[in-house]
């Protein structure tokens, strides 16, 4: 391909992004094919020669689209949203041009220095103290082995990493068992073995971890020989919008030198509006925090922000220095691949500064205010409505519903029956056993109109379950 001819598909793509963008609500949000139908249209072998653009995004539309699930429509109201705000977008599109990889400091400084500054420009959208810096991972999960492996590293000296787990006490971490399942795949992939990870039970309506079993697990496992080496607390769980009490985590860890990390990958976001911060009241004290601006504040995935009280116990845990990665005579310098996993890294803060600019944090706000008040009305109404019955009050944005006095086999049909008719989308969880409805407003171009909608889908549908 030329670069006449890339102009002239990009305006193209452009202009198709736009139009798919207009007319999104016409399209049923879940996709609508059976396993296989898509591979099936797919040729088994790759073509010796070239194929014209024409043909390949003909294709597209006729192969690729209707296997697509539309995350950006406004009636995605399942999971978490994955938001892609359109400025976010035309970042995006500019980083795809300049296509740098932005390990080092001197790969592309300008990547170092925006992803320093708009970390903390999120420090302080957040409310968080300064003394926590910030480093952009490619999702949550990552931010959480990178937590664990510093938990790890902490409790052994530093040792982990030369020596190995072999003949190491047990280390034991903690968490409440509303966590999510990135938090078990750490635990696995650093060594430390899922019988380690305790589950401390939950209490209360924001089935919080029980402070005083978690106290008493800790003391145990002292008594025992094991070596107990963090704590993970959650604040918005997956399943229900579980919140740990983390003033109250944070003072357990101190009382027994514990590393702390707090998953907020889905709630953070809300920590922008100062009435929210009660959630996560005591996060100060956390030795690390992570939440994902591609989930409800706007940046286009992959982004992840994680804070670190003390960003040298991360270096210390995950820097590795070979010859050909040493920026000589550039002592004091950031390279962000020190802080993380993968060492290749996009220019991931480009995103970050076009979104908060171009909405300012008061449009952000605003929009994630609206999402609440909005999720809010819609539970009472189906409060008030025969048929259903909540399971978990709203946290933020975040409810369960279910058919009152049905059982799980009538609930998952019915969330069947909703998405195969595809106006809307949801997806359910277990609560105490039970299968119950989740119900989350959280994309960008939502309207209270949509919102609307969905109740009314759902009375229709519930009509004939
Ligand atoms: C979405 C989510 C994650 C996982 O996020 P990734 O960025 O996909 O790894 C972890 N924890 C919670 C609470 C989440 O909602």
């Amino acid at each position: 391909m030329d670069w006449k001819a890339f102009e002239h598909w990009g305006r193209k793509i452009v202009g198709w992004a736009t139009d798919y963008h207009a007319n999104i609500r016409d399209l049923p949000v879940r996709a609508k094919v059976r396993p296989g139908e898509i591979a099936s249209r797919l040729p088994v072998s790759p073509p010796e020669t070239a194929e014209a653009m024409e043909v390949l995004m003909a294709d597209f539309e006729r192969i690729v689209m209707p296997g697509m699930t539309h995350w950006q429509h406004p009636r995605f109201f399942a999971y978490f949203p994955a938001n892609a705000a359109p400025p976010s977008m035309l970042a995006e599109m500019l980083v795809s041009a300049l296509a740098a990889q932005c390990m080092l400091w001197q790969t592309s400084p300008a990547a170092t220095e925006l992803e320093t500054r708009m970390l903390d420009w999120l420090r302080q959208a957040l409310g968080l103290p300064q003394g926590f810096s910030g480093v952009i991972q490619d999702s949550a999960s990552s931010a959480t082995l990178a937590a664990v492996l510093t938990m790890r590293e902490r409790a052994l000296g530093w040792a982990g990493n030369r020596k190995g787990l072999s003949g190491q006490p047990s280390l034991r971490i903690y968490c409440s068992s509303e966590v999510h399942t990135s938090i078990d795949r750490a635990i696995w992939v650093a060594g430390i073995g899922e019988e380690n990870l305790v589950r401390v039970p939950v209490s209360g309506p924001l089935r919080a971890m029980d402070i005083e079993r978690l106290d008493a697990a800790i003391t145990a496992d002292l008594a025992a020989g094991h070596l107990p080496a963090g704590i993970i607390a959650c604040t918005g769980g997956t399943g229900t919008g579980a919140c740990d009490d983390i003033a109250a985590v944070v003072e357990i860890a101190r009382r027994h030198d514990l590393f702390t990390h707090v998953d907020a990958a889905w709630a953070g976001s809300a920590m922008i509006c100062p009435e929210f911060r009660a959630l996560w009241r005591g996060v100060e004290g956390a030795d690390s925090i992570v939440f994902n601006p591609h989930k409800w504040l706007g940046a286009q995935f992959d982004c992840s922000a994680h804070f670190i009280a003390d960003p040298g116990s991360l270096v210390k845990t995950l820097a590795i220095q070979p010859e050909y990665l040493k920026t000589h005579g550039h002592d004091g310098l950031i390279n962000y691949s020190e802080w993380t996993v993968p060492l290749g890294r996009r220019f991931r803060a480009l995103k970050l500064w076009f979104l908060i600019r171009a909405y300012g944090l008061e449009g952000l706000r605003e929009r994630l205010r609206n999402h609440v008040a909005w999720a809010c009305s819609l539970c009472e109404k189906l409060r008030r409505h025969a048929r259903f019955e909540i399971v978990t009050e709203p946290v933020l944005s975040l409810f369960t519903f279910r058919l009152k006095g049905k059982d799980d086999d009538v609930q998952i049909a019915f969330v069947n029956a909703i998405n195969d008719d595809g106006r809307i989308y949801v997806t359910q969880t277990r609560v105490d056993g039970a299968i119950a409805i989740r119900f989350q407003v959280g994309q960008f171009d939502t309207t209270e109109a949509d919102v609307e909608f969905a109740f009314e889908v759902l009375c229709e549908l519930a009509g004939s379950a």
